[in-house]
């Protein structure tokens, strides 16, 4: 059963007082394709932007079983014993194939996810990768409006979710396996390029001197890359999540990134630079809403897919035709 939506302040309110369950129903308002569910999370979002950007926005990524999950669960408890507030939000693109998501079924975090100062919150399902993203991009303010100061974006390391992440964090944190090539790990170049902190995962037990060994290839491999665009050469550590060791350590090359990069002066471009590229892909995605739901459009589509489909028409020729109607104005 549907809900009564809340009013506009019922949620600017709840939010800046950190009610989580009024941030979850915000969050629902955002996912919702309907158009007035639409308009009212602008209004709160537009409401709520100066009260945003308070926090450091960290993307964590690495292969199916690298152990993300653990990791965040045996991290969030020990920022939060640091007086911290930290939400994390997550990219998850097997729901779109799926609908069964890897990130949904599974009881991930749930230790954390019982902490009054943790919000954890699933990936919302779209029809689109870039349509989640922008949700998870709003939720990320919403959730900074409500007074988290960690925010974490976790993401599956496959295909173009790793872009989409680097895109709205600040610092990118990549969890790798020690013994494993790069390859089996699906760890292309570019996203080792993105990486600021490459983190060698369970480095524990009989894996430990092989975690070793990996973090000093690592370092040395990583030298040979080009120096990254915020200056500060990405670093290689290790930990484990089970043993609870080297946990701090992490967190203080967070740390150590963010005051480095707001010294010289990259936090606060890139954060710029994000903006701009949310407002570009805010426009792809509202565009494309326009025009799929134009009545000419949807009047003529499916015969021209006919077309296209049966090669009795070219996409390109059919595309401008589509376009020509959708803009031209009715006589
Ligand atoms: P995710 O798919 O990346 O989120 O991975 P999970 O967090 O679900 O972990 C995958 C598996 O790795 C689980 O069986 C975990 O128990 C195991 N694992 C996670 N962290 C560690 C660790 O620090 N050390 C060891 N030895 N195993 C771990």
């Amino acid at each position: 059963m549907l809900r009564k939506r809340l009013s506009l302040q019922e949620y600017i309110d709840g939010i800046k007082c950190g009610k989580r369950f009024i941030l979850s129903r915000a969050i629902t308002l955002m996912e919702s394709s309907l158009d007035s569910d639409q308009k009212l999370a602008a209004d709160v979002l537009e409401a709520l932007l100066p009260y945003s950007g308070n926090s450091i926005r960290v993307g964590i990524t690495g292969v199916p079983g690298v152990g993300k999950s653990t990791f965040i669960n045996a991290i969030g408890p020990y920022l939060i014993e640091q007086g911290h507030r930290l939400a994390v939000l997550s990219i998850d693109p097997s729901s779109e194939i799926s609908r069964g998501s890897i990130l949904g079924d599974k009881t991930r975090m749930s230790e954390l996810s019982l902490n009054p100062s943790a919000f954890i919150r699933p990936s919302s399902t779209g029809n689109n990768l870039g349509g989640v993203a922008q949700k998870t991009r709003e939720s990320m303010l919403l959730c900074e409006a409500a007074g988290y100061d960690v925010i974490f974006i976790e993401t599956v390391g496959v295909g173009q979710s790793e872009t989409l992440v680097h895109q709205m964090v600040d610092c990118f944190l990549l969890l790798m396996l020690a013994g494993a090539g790069d390859e089996l790990q699906g760890i292309k170049r570019g996203i080792m390029e993105m990486t600021d902190i490459l983190v060698i995962h369970k480095a524990d037990g009989e894996n430990t001197p092989l975690a070793m060994k990996a973090k000093k290839e690592y370092e040395n491999a990583l030298h040979l890359f080009p120096k990254p665009e915020s200056e500060v050469l990405p670093r290689v550590l290790s930990c484990s999540s089970i043993e609870k060791k080297g946990l701090d350590k992490i967190w203080k090359a967070i740390i150590h990134y963010q005051q480095k990069t707001q010294q010289n002066g990259f936090f606060q471009q890139q954060r710029e630079k994000q903006r701009l590229q949310w407002l570009h892909d805010a426009l792809g995605q509202q565009l494309k809403q326009l025009f799929f739901q134009h009545p000419k459009i949807q009047h003529e589509l499916a015969q021209l897919e006919q077309e296209v489909l049966l090669g009795h028409a070219s996409p390109t020729k059919v595309a401008r035709a589509l376009i020509q109607a959708f803009t031209t104005p009715p006589s």
